[in-house]
């Protein structure tokens, strides 16, 4: 069935949609972009997605395309359109069409392009991945230096899987100077002696949305929370392993370069922290 989609102020249908050869976006990987997820209909931390987004667009020189309250209106009306009940709402946000090809930002006052568009996913949040765990391999990171931006420069990410996918394993840890920056899509996370680890925010990794409920909910759960590099090897010996994302909540990471973490099932930290995301997340969701 077609989707409904957003594009510069319409709501067409995706055969219909256009976006200029000479998008920044598409010349340029000139663009940021957000995920929301939805369940039962509702969009899951929207507030934090919103600010992400303004900062993002901040750190490359644009403007919100427009306030968060009627970006939250475009995303519930997509949602409805749509039929969504769980599924992910994606918005992207380009320099827009300069009518040519030049290196310099466009002059003031070109139009942003401005898109949304859905997908479904029924049972988003009751996956096997989330039941039984993933494997990961780790691989060099060879993104830029500002991954605190989301930007639509996925290209190492798409390489990063595609590697996963070559290993038969799940997805792919990213590793700079010795220790694991995040997960291809997602912030990593091991478990050791009750303490939940996880990188530092910087400019090496993304300031997940997920990330930073997780940890209030681990720390209001009284849990011990260390923000620090960790290596493969420690993940390796770690009790439990997971990652989080807007796209896979908590989920459980089993196995790290073909060595089993902890007991090889999912750690009760992780299936605890997941639960309460869940929960928290649906009671606050819009
Ligand atoms: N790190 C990277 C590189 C990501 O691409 C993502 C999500 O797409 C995340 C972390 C997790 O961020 P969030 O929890 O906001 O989805």
């Amino acid at each position: 069935m077609s989707r409904i989609v957003y594009v510069n102020g319409d709501f067409v249908p995706e055969e219909e949609a256009r976006i200029s050869v000479f998008d920044r976006g598409f010349l340029m990987s000139d663009g940021i972009y957000e995920v929301t997820s939805v369940l039962g209909g509702k969009l899951v931390d929207f507030p934090g997605h919103a600010a992400r987004l303004e900062r993002s667009l901040n750190e490359i020189a644009m403007p919100m395309p427009m306030e968060a309250e009627a970006l939250l209106d475009l995303h519930r009306d997509l949602v409805a359109r749509n039929g969504i009940e769980d599924g992910l709402v994606y918005l992207q946000v380009t320099r827009g069409n300069p009518q040519d090809r030049d290196f310099a930002f466009p002059p003031e006052g070109t139009p942003q392009s401005v898109v949304l568009f859905t997908q479904s996913k029924p049972g988003l949040a009751d996956g096997a991945a989330a039941r039984d765990g993933i494997s990961v391999i780790s691989v060099p990171d060879i993104r830029w230096g500002r991954r605190d931006i989301k930007t639509v420069q996925l290209l190492a990410p798409s390489m990063a899987k595609m590697a996963a996918k070559a290993a038969g394993a799940d997805d792919a840890w990213m590793v700079e100077d010795g220790a694991v920056t995040e997960g291809s899509s997602n912030n990593a996370y091991i478990v050791k002696d009750g303490r939940i680890v996880t990188r530092q925010l910087g400019s090496e990794i993304l300031a997940g949305i997920t990330r930073a409920a997780v940890l209030r909910f681990a720390r209001e759960a009284q849990m011990t929370v260390e923000e620090r590099a960790f290596t493969i090897e420690e993940a390796q010996e770690a009790d439990e392993a997971f990652i989080t994302s807007a796209t896979s909540f908590v989920t459980p990471v089993v196995q790290v370069d073909g060595a089993t973490v902890g007991s090889g099932q999912p750690g009760p930290v992780a299936r605890r922290l997941r639960e309460i995301y869940l929960e928290e997340s649906r009671k606050a969701a819009l």
